[in-house]
């Protein structure tokens, strides 16, 4: 059946707001290390699903075995009313891992309910439906963490239950601070969130949440410590601080594991999700005891934590620490990240480089302006394809270029990838001003 037909069938069965990438859409049936196959047998290096799943790569026997052995024990799941003891080594992994000073895990699905359920938490916790969170945010698709995104084109109810309130700090870019000195930054946004706090809230709010590095948002890159910042006026008023770290989670920001760490402060709660089990669904968190052990009624996840999840997440935390790929995503991130900035001096197509470590975001802008250019997005996307590389775009406006590859990848892919860029970079600036 080709492609066209498939194209067709999913547009006649699928809802219409599930978008997909690219003209042709492309269809992965097998991948090694960084590189994915697709129906028609082209291989292309992924830039992309780093992130959203294979956080290591694909094909790693350790990880399979551990699938593997799930599915030779005849049991993939019963039931979480039972013990599982894949799932409890997992959770004293993460843990171990949170730097909290009494961490409890709770495992779920998807991002999506790991963030419901911080939202659970904390407005239980703190008895008010009042919540904080960044502007141009993304934290989920259900009906409160819908409600908490602060990005048009991800918010699909504006019926929430929660109430939200929007504060600087996200994406610096595109926002009346941008010209700002880091510390002058910083100092602006804590004075806006207090103003939001005693304006908008009456202050009895339950969390805040933040992504460290803004995923969907284009990988919007706050200034170190500015969280760090926040927390000091959350802590004045008892609110309490989440992170969001589906995106910046296990090492991939290079210079920390949690990419909350940069801001030099340990939070209630993180939420996780994507790829720690290398393309096997889960979700969690792991938060204080005091704020996890605060919902006093049952509540359980059918799915959440079932040995396969958790079995394959614990073989690829285990891959990941001991094959050091945090250091890795530091060094190769830095040379991604000095590559694109030295194109962008002589580039008026690329406004901002930004990211940390295997997250870099490349905003493209129209050529003398710095009005948002998607189209150009979309077009390097075909480019990059066409030449067997994969990248994500994402932002507000589309126009952001979302570098991700997994942790595993090497000095050579790196730099094929880093060539492919430029040059499709290039191309792209001309076309745009013929
Ligand atoms: N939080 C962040 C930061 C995300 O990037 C995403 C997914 N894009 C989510 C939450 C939601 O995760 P999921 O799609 O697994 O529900």
């Amino acid at each position: 059946m080709s492609r066209s037909d498939l194209l067709a069938r999913h547009r006649e069965v699928m809802p219409g707001w599930m978008s997909l990438y690219y003209e042709e859409p492309v269809e992965i049936v097998s991948g090694r290390g960084r590189h994915v196959t697709d129906a028609d047998g082209n291989t292309y290096l992924d830039f992309f699903a780093g992130i959203l799943t294979n956080a290591v790569g694909y094909d790693i026997p350790e990880i399979s075995d551990a699938i593997r052995a799930r599915v030779d024990s005849g049991v993939l799941h019963t039931s979480t009313l039972y013990l599982i003891r894949q799932q409890v080594e997992l959770a004293e992994r993460i843990a171990e891992l949170s730097g909290m000073s009494r961490p409890k895990v709770f495992f779920t699905n998807s991002g999506t309910e790991a963030n419901e359920t911080a939202l659970m938490l904390a407005t239980q916790r703190r008895r008010s439906n009042q919540v904080l969170a960044l502007r141009n945010s993304y934290h989920g698709r259900a009906f409160a963490t819908v409600g908490i995104t602060g990005n048009r084109s991800w918010s699909a109810s504006a019926l929430s239950p929660v109430k939200v309130s929007y504060v600087h700090g996200g994406y610096r870019y595109r926002s009346p601070f941008r010209n700002l000195s880091d510390a002058d930054y910083v100092r602006a946004c804590v004075e806006d969130l207090r103003e939001v706090i005693e304006t908008t809230t009456a202050g009895d709010v339950a969390c805040m949440i933040v992504e460290p590095i803004q995923g969907v948002g284009g990988f919007a890159t706050p200034p170190d410590g500015l969280f760090g910042a926040f927390a000091e006026v959350l802590d004045e008023y008892g609110i309490l601080l989440v992170s969001d770290e589906v995106q910046t989670g296990w090492g991939r920001t290079g210079e920390h594991f949690w990419g909350i760490q940069a801001h030099g402060v340990v939070p209630s709660a993180m939420t996780f999700a994507k790829g720690l089990a290398n393309g096997m669904a889960i979700g969690g968190l792991v938060a204080e005891a005091e704020l996890m052990d605060c919902l006093t009624a049952n509540s359980l996840s059918t799915f959440g934590g079932n040995p396969v999840s958790t079995a394959a997440a614990t073989a690829t935390l285990e891959y990941l620490l001991d094959h050091d790929l945090q250091g890795n995503a530091a060094r190769l991130g830095a040379r991604l990240l000095a590559g694109l900035r030295t194109h962008a001096e002589g580039s008026a197509l690329v406004g901002d480089v930004r990211g940390k470590g295997l997250m870099i975001g490349v905003e493209l802008v129209r050529p003398g302006s710095a009005e948002p250019a998607p189209e150009a997005a979309g077009r390097v996307l075909e480019l990059a394809r066409q030449r067997g590389l994969l990248v994500g775009k994402g932002g507000l406006h589309g126009n952001v270029l979302r570098l991700a590859p997994p942790m595993t990848l090497t000095e050579e892919e790196a730099a094929e990838a880093l060539a492919v860029l430029t040059d499709v970079l290039t191309t792209a600036e001309k076309e745009l001003r013929a």
